[in-house]
């Protein structure tokens, strides 16, 4: 878990970066009506369109592009923004992966230098 304080630094440069991993973007019951509502969809023609059973088999997640990133990806932009689904908005704050945001690398890089700086005074 990443701390408090990292993550009080942590600034997003809209890279785009986690949103071409491969890997699901899963979907909560609450992000279902919320995106389709976004989208000017009916709930069941959101499902139909933009999304797939994910491999837990338990949830549904958002349809890939060939490349493995999400299909709301243009560019660098998420064309949902404002109605992402909740693994997309709560991170990095409440979940992260190794290596997995630019930003992130470097304030963890500059907390390790400090702390070795600290070792040697
Ligand atoms: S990888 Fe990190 S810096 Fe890049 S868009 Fe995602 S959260 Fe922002
Ligand atoms: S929904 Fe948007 S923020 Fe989430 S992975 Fe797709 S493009 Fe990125």
């Amino acid at each position: 878990m990443l701390s408090q304080e990292i993550l009080s630094r942590f600034q997003c440069s809209g890279c785009g970066e986690c949103c071409r991993w491969t890997g699901s973007v899963l979907l909560t019951d609450a992000d279902i009506p919320k995106m389709a509502a976004h989208m000017g969809l009916s709930e069941q023609e959101f499902i139909d369109r933009h999304t797939r059973l994910a491999p837990n088999r338990r949830q549904l997640a958002l349809l890939d592009q060939p490349d493995g990133s999400c299909a709301f990806l243009a560019g660098n932009r998420c064309t949902i923004y404002a109605a992402r689904p909740e693994q997309c908005r709560t991170f990095p704050f409440a979940w992260s992966v190794p290596a997995g945001c630019p930003e992130l690398d470097k304030l963890l890089a500059g907390e390790k230098n400090i702390e070795r700086e600290d070792d040697n005074p």
